[in-house]
C-alpha cells in the first residue's frame, strides 16, 4: 500500500546527522561505558513532590477526559506566569494546554501556515523543526546565521526570504546553540514581522534557563502580541519531559481555532498530568531555579576549562543546557570529530551538522552528567582536539 507523500517525505532523507548518537545507543546497549553528552534530558527526574500531586490527583479520580482547552486553573496559572515574566497582560483564553511543546510548535504552524506556504526558521535549529514544519503543510526555508555572530539572527537575512511567507519561527534560548537572543536583535525580528506581515511562532520552552541577563518573549515588543504564538513547555524547566506538558500563549480568536484542533488531533492532555503542572508552577521560580542550577554551574566549569586551551571555541554560552563548541581548527568536520571522539574516548557528543549548515565544524555538548564526569569528559574532548590541530 501507499503511504501519503506527506508521512514518507516528513523529514528531509539522507544522512540526517543522528548517525553518532544511535552508534553511541547500540555501544551502551552492547555493554560499553559512553559518556553521553548528546540529548536534552535532565541527570534528575521529576522531584518527587509533583509526582506526589500526579498521583494524588489520579488517585482522587481525575482519569476521565479532561477539558481540551486545559483545566481553568492550569491555563489561569499560566496565563499568570506569562503576564509576570513578559509584562503583556494575559488570560486563560490566550492559552492551550498541549501534550508538550512539540505539539505545540505543530499547531501553531496549523494555525500560522495554510498548505504551501513558506515557514521561515532559523538555522542551526531543534532538530524536529523542518519535519514539523512539512507536517503542517508548510514549506521550511532556512535562514542561515554565522558563528561569528553568535548565532544570532540578521534581520535582513529574514527579510530577503520573507517574500510569500506567512512564518517565522524562533527560538531563545536557543538550542543547539545556547545563544539568547539580546533586545536589538528581537526588535530587528519583530520590524520585519510587522512590516513583512509575519505571524512569529516563539519557542521558549528554555525561559529558565539563562545564564546572563533576562529572558526577553518578544510577544511583549510593540504590535507583537496579536502577531506572536508563544510555545512553552514544563519538560525543560521542571524536568518534566515524559509528562508532556507544555502551551501555545496567543491572541484568543488564534486559541479559539488551535483548541477546535485539538478536539480534532490531540483531544487534550490527561488532567492528572495537569494537576502536577498546576502544582508545580505553584513552586513559583524557586524550584525552577533548583531545576536550572546545574547547568548553570557545569557552564561555569566548562567557560573554566575552554579558556585554557586554543584548540576549541566556545560560542558565547548565555543559555539553555547545551554547548556549542568551534571544533574547525582540527581540520574535521563535526560528524568526523564526533565519531572519532566516541571511538577513541567513549564520549559521545552531537555533530553541528545534526542542527543544520550553518552549524558545521561544530560539536553540541550537552550538560547533562554530574559535574565532575561533565568536566572531566570536556577536558578529555579538548585535549583530543588540541592533539588533532597540533595545539596541544
Ligand atoms: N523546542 C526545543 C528548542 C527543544 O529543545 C525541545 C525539546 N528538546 C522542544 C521544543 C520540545 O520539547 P517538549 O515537547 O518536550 O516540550
Amino acid at each position: 500500500m501507499q503511504l501519503s507523500h506527506r508521512i514518507t517525505h516528513l523529514t528531509g532523507g539522507g544522512s540526517d546527522g543522528w548517525d553518532v548518537f544511535y552508534r553511541s545507543r547500540r555501544m551502551i546497549a552492547e555493554g560499553v561505558a559512553v559518556t553521553e553528552l548528546t540529548i536534552g534530558e535532565h541527570d534528575i527526574g521529576t522531584d518527587q513532590s509533583i509526582l506526589d500531586a500526579m498521583h494524588r490527583s489520579a488517585s482522587g479520580g481525575h482519569t476521565g477526559y479532561a477539558m481540551v482547552p486545559g483545566i481553568a486553573s492550569l491555563r489561569r496559572a499560566v496565563a499568570e506566569r506569562i503576564e509576570a515574566q513578559s509584562g503583556v497582560a494575559t488570560g486563560p483564553e490566550n492559552i492551550l494546554i498541549t501534550p508538550g511543546g512539540q505539539a505545540a510548535l505543530f499547531a501553531a504552524h496549523m494555525a500560522a501556515c495554510n498548505p504551501g506556504d513558506r515557514a521561515l526558521y532559523l538555522d542551526p535549529h531543534y532538530a524536529t523543526y523542518p519535519g514539523t514544519l512539512r507536517g503542517a503543510g508548510a514549506i521550511p526555508v532556512a535562514v542561515p546565521t554565522r558563528p561569528e555572530d553568535a548565532f544570532l539572527p540578521r534581520a535582513e537575512e529574514i527579510d530577503a526570504r520573507a517574500e510569500g511567507a506567512a512564518s517565522l519561527l524562533i527560538n531563545t534560548p536557543n538550542n543547539p546553540t545556547g545563544t539568547v537572543y539580546d533586545r536589538p536583535t528581537l526588535e530587528g525580528i519583530a520590524e520585519v514581522c510587522r512590516r513583512r506581515d509575519l505571524w512569529l511562532i516563539s519557542d521558549e520552552v528554555y525561559d529558565t534557563q539563562v545564564w546572563e541577563g533576562r529572558h526577553l518573549s518578544p510577544r511583549a515588543l510593540p504590535g507583537m502580541a496579536e502577531r506572536t504564538l508563544v510555545v512553552g513547555s514544563m519538560s525543560k524547566s521542571h524536568a518534566m519531559t515524559g509528562s508532556r506538558i507544555g502551551w501555545i500563549c496567543g491572541p484568543e480568536a488564534a486559541i479559539a481555532h488551535l483548541v477546535t484542533l485539538a478536539t480534532h488531533t490531540t483531544y487534550g492532555v490527561a488532567g492528572f498530568v495537569q494537576d502536577a503542572a498546576e502544582f508545580a508552577l505553584a513552586q513559583g521560580p524557586e524550584l525552577e531555579q533548583r531545576i536550572a542550577a546545574p547547568f548553570r554551574r557545569r557552564r561555569d566549569l566548562a567557560t573554566g576549562i575552554i579558556a585554557a586551551q586554543k584548540a576549541v571555541t566556545l560560542i558565547p554560552s548565555r543559555g539553555a543546557m547545551y554547548l556549542m563548541l568551534d571544533i574547525r581548527a582540527t581540520g574535521l568536520d563535526g560528524e568526523t570529530f564526533a565519531n572519532r571522539l566516541l571511538d577513541a574516548h567513549r564520549i559521545a557528543v552531537m555533530p553541528g551538522e545534526s542542527f543544520g549548515p550553518s552549524a558545521a565544524g561544530h560539536v553540541r555538548v550537552a550538560m547533562t552528567i554530574e559535574d565532575a564526569g561533565f568536566a572531566a569528559a570536556l577536558k578529555c574532548l579538548c585535549d583530543f582536539a588540541a592533539g588533532l590541530a597540533g595545539t596541544g
